[in-house]
């Protein structure tokens, strides 16, 4: 990954956050997307002296189109060539059954977790198509694959993302561009904190009485994907940690 160009949205926390750090201590060169700036350039300071590596951080909300576009045209030409982009950046808001849904949660998680991640693509996918090289790394879930109480709309926009890598892949089929689809499992990051608006209490009973994946684990997953060699092409994995067989199944102690 030595001087490689990763473009990682969602970079202030979780596992973004894990990425940036280990494609850092990979040797590449990061840009860093995400909404709150003094998050964002934490993470950047810390992996500019941990690793010594080049770090750029960007304040950009995914779902804003001119404001994805405009970070990616004023990129300098040093950083334009962008090798691999994590579509990371994503939530989940409200667990409410569907008849008891809260509209405003679901537009935002469709337009972050679908609308932006297609902003994102359509901005750097070009250059990669004009190079005849570059890969799409998309962080779906389990929840796009499998159902369970509460997740419906969160589950549909994973299952876009999915179903969107795929296409991604039959597009992009003979441009030397790869794509992969990260469905992970439960990782424990801010992702409950988020979903639950805050509740700390709710959050962390997600996660009670097993071991969950941790953001690292899923970093280096990615990493993998990154690092095969360019005739290679990883579509999808599932991972999941070991207590979680399903969506819904899960060994409690
Ligand atoms: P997290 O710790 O809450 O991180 C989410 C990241 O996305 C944050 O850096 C957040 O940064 C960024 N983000 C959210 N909305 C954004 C927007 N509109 N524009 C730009 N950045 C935005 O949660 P995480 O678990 O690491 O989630 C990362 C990805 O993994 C998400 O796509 C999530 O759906 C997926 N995932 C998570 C789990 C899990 O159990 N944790 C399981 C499967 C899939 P700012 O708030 O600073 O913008």
């Amino acid at each position: 990954m030595k001087n490689t160009i990763v473009l990682i949205t969602g970079a202030s926390s979780g596992i973004g956050e894990a990425c940036a750090e280990t494609f850092a201590a990979e040797g590449a060169r990061l840009i860093l997307w995400a909404r709150r700036a003094d998050k964002l350039d934490t993470v950047a300071a810390s992996i500019r002296e941990r690793f010594a590596v080049d770090c750029i951080t960007h304040v950009v909300d995914v779902r804003d189109r001119d404001a994805v576009n405009k970070a990616i045209a004023a990129l300098p030409p040093s950083w334009a060539p962008i090798d691999v982009l994590v579509n990371n950046a994503g939530l989940s808001r409200g667990l409410e059954p569907i008849h008891e849904g809260v509209i405003e949660n679901w537009e935002e998680m469709i337009d972050t977790n679908v609308k932006g991640l297609l902003y994102v693509t359509r901005a750097v996918l070009p250059t990669m198509v004009a190079r005849k090289s570059g890969h799409v790394i998309n962080v779906a879930s389990i929840a796009g694959m499998q159902a369970y109480r509460g997740g419906n709309v969160y589950g549909a926009t994973k299952a876009a993302v999915k179903m969107l890598s795929e296409n991604m892949q039959v597009d992009l089929n003979g441009t030397g561009v790869r794509v992969c689809t990260i469905d992970p499992g439960l990782v424990e990051t801010e992702f409950s904190v988020v979903r639950f608006r805050g509740d700390t209490d709710r959050a962390s009973t997600v996660y009670q009485g097993y071991q969950p994946l941790t953001a690292h684990d899923v970093a280096d997953t990615i990493l993998y994907v990154a690092t095969r060699p360019a005739h290679v092409n990883i579509q999808n994995i599932l991972l999941t940690p070991t207590a979680q067989a399903s969506a819904t199944v899960v060994h409690r102690t």
